[in-house]
């Protein structure tokens, strides 16, 4: 094995366990994001979206793996290490990432409408203005990490649906002045 084969087996293997986070985040019916991070071939830190656990809309993956390696290594400055992220990182989270300066960010699918690693705009990469540039790596593991996504959107989409077609049944049960949510 060549050096390119051996970097691109440990891209994989640090996506899957940004994968296994991902899916913990489904199982807790969070937007399924992952993030690992990663320094001399050993995790740092590890995370899962948490926005609705902790009703913060600032608890993504990215956000909370950065204060966990930051604690991790007792140093805000990130150099060396390579965040892993099931997802291209928001513009919230790219700002982020520039602060604390890892090496790398390896993402999994793109983020075309409001990514900020070159999906709509570039913040990992524009030194200057900003005082940091990361190396990016795109489309690691990106069909996986995009159907994990894709299951979650429509599997929220169905139960809302259901809830709608439950309130119309309700309304249709109880008349046009019963007591159905009217506000569905
Ligand atoms: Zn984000």
């Amino acid at each position: 094995m060549d050096p390119v084969d051996i970097d691109l087996a440990s891209d994989d293997h640090f996506m899957q366990l940004a994968l296994r986070e991902a899916r913990r985040a489904f199982d807790a019916e969070e937007v399924p994001i992952g993030c690992v991070i990663v320094r001399e071939g050993g995790v740092i830190a590890r995370a899962s979206n948490q926005v609705e656990t902790l009703r913060d809309a600032t608890a993504h993956a990215e956000m909370l793996a950065l204060t966990s390696a930051q604690d991790a290594l007792g140093d805000w400055r990130l150099d060396g290490c390579t965040l892993y992220v099931t997802k291209e990182p928001c513009p919230m989270c790219a700002g982020a990432i520039v602060l604390c300066r890892p090496s790398r960010v390896v993402f999994g699918c793109p983020d075309e409408k409001s990514g900020a690693a070159g999906g709509w705009i570039n913040l990992l990469q524009s030194n200057p203005p900003l005082n940091h540039r990361c190396e990016i790596a795109r489309g690691v593991l990106g069909p996986e990490c995009a159907a994990l996504l894709q299951g979650f959107f429509r599997a929220a989409r169905e139960k809302k649906k259901d809830q709608r077609e439950g309130h119309k049944a309700l309304r249709d049960a109880t008349g046009p002045n019963g007591s159905g949510d009217d506000g569905a």
